[in-house]
């Protein structure tokens, strides 16, 4: 049974049966099924569904985003910009089927490298972008010849079953896409089902490792999104304003739960001072309210245990010597806390190098160009960053020196249907979006003939 809880006022939504094993057997019977002709189904026919769905997913924006709202408190309005880029995908990938999969000729052979589908692919999915995840995801697995199976986050339940909904409704043939109510217990052994051929998994570095190590006992390809603590630096030469206010859009934006939320501010001495004053007092006058209501910047967080990972995590940088201003729970029935900054954590701190998954940011004040790029890898993840400069120099090394996956130059990070996205270290492997997000599920198949 799952519970879906409203995290804005503690009141429960409604409840979801888990499947029984039964019921998972028939839907991986079906996924198979689906894959035999799915496979040969020729590209302009799936790229035609894509953009059914992406029509279909505009017309359902008010009702998904509202479910979104009320499962997991993000806002009304940041809901619907989600759905609206979920929908952009679908066409991202249905106005560029056919070149992304087109047959490339190998250079200095006869022959050219073929894109061919797996299978049936599992998809683990979290709640802090419960659409746009899930459909970064869907959109190249149906492009690709692949067929889908998710496995959401036990919190949001209402919003995987209005996903699996949209895409039938759209015109999706059964099994090409299906959602499976099951807790995370049940995953490993579907890992290890021969008839699944792949799995990505975004979520937290604990889920990664055992969804990992599921698929590395069976052999299978795994795509990893895990999380992340992405460094924001700011130079002297940068728009100091400029940059301290995207610093906190790129803070609190979804209540500080999205894997590229810049979490640590990494400041020159130079301009720490300006910087700092301007950031500090944007992040306490952000606005935590009903997430309904247009004026608020921020909802509650996801989940009443969150509020309290989070509330446990000041406690132990507090303990550790940092300061903090803000980031106090708001006195309210819902799970809402309000923008906070910790300064003095120190860099090679346990807290320093996990992440804070609310509106909570951590400062650090360096010397130079060096101490920001040490800084800023001196943690095991490495997904996201932004860099402030407008001196070439400096964005070079920026871009050569700082582990992860994205570097953002003079504006936040964000993801895209176009640019891959993805990490390094503990922030996982392979990559979602693109050409390269298309490609991570598919045989790459040389095929050679004679001179
Ligand atoms: P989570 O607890 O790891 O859950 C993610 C998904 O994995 C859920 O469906 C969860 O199911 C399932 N799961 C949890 N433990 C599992 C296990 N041992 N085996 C198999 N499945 C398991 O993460 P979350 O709290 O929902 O999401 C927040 C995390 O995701 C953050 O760390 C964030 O940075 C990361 N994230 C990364 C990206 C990226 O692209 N890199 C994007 C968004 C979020 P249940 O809900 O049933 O537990």
């Amino acid at each position: 049974m799952f519970r879906s809880i409203n995290p804005a006022t503690g009141d429960e939504i409604a409840t979801y049966p888990e499947l029984t094993a039964d019921e998972v057997e028939a839907k991986i019977a079906r996924a198979v099924e689906r894959f035999a002709t799915w496979r040969f189904t020729p590209v302009a026919d799936r790229t035609a569904l894509l953009d059914r769905i992406a029509t279909e997913f505009d017309a359902r924006i008010e009702p998904m985003a509202r479910m979104a709202s009320m499962e997991m408190g993000k806002t009304l309005v940041s809901a619907r910009a989600e759905l609206q880029k979920c929908a952009a995908a679908f066409r991202y990938y249905a106005q560029n089927g056919e070149a992304l999969l087109a047959p490339q000729p190998i250079a200095g052979a006869n022959g050219e490298v073929h894109l061919l589908p797996l299978g049936p692919i599992l998809a683990v999915m979290p709640w802090n972008f419960p659409y746009w995840q899930v459909i970064r995801f869907v959109a190249p697995t149906i492009l690709a010849g692949n067929v889908g199976l998710l496995k959401h986050a036990s919190i949001v339940q209402g919003v995987a079953g209005m996903i699996e909904e949209t895409i039938i409704a759209a015109g999706a043939p059964d099994g090409l896409f299906q959602n499976l109510a099951i807790k995370s217990d049940k995953v490993g052994p579907l890992i290890a089902d021969d008839r699944i051929a792949g799995v990505a998994l975004t979520g937290s570095e604990g889920a990664g490792r055992s969804v990992a190590e599921a698929a590395g006992k069976a052999l299978k390809k795994v795509v990893l999104e895990l999380g992340g603590s992405d460094p924001f630096i700011v130079m002297p030469s940068a728009d100091i304003d400029q940059a301290a206010k995207v610093a906190v859009i790129a803070r609190i934006q979804n209540s500080g739960q999205s894997c590229v939320c810049a979490k640590r501010m990494i400041v020159h001495a130079e301009v720490y001072d300006a910087f700092a004053g301007k950031f500090i007092a944007g992040m306490l006058a952000a606005k935590a309210g009903d997430p309904m209501d247009a004026s608020s910047e921020m909802g509650p967080l996801s989940s009443f245990e969150q509020l309290k990972t989070v509330l446990g995590q000041l406690e132990e940088a507090k303990a550790a010597g940092a300061k903090l201003v803000g980031g106090e729970a708001l006195p309210s029935k819902g799970a809402y806390i309000g923008g906070g900054v910790l300064t003095g954590v120190p860099v090679d701190s346990a807290l320093a190098h996990e992440e804070i998954f609310g509106p909570i940011a951590m400062l650090f004040k360096v010397a130079d160009i060096d101490e920001a790029i040490r800084v800023a890898n001196a943690i095991p993840f490495g997904l996201g960053s932004s860099v402030w400069t407008r001196d070439k120099g400096e964005e070079d090394r920026f871009i050569a020196g700082i582990e992860a996956g994205m570097t953002a130059i003079n504006q936040m990070l964000a993801s895209m249907p176009e640019a891959p996205f993805g990490g390094i270290k503990h922030s996982g492997h392979g990559r979602e979006l693109g050409p390269w997000g298309l490609h991570e599920f598919m045989n790459i198949k040389s095929v050679l003939r004679p001179n």
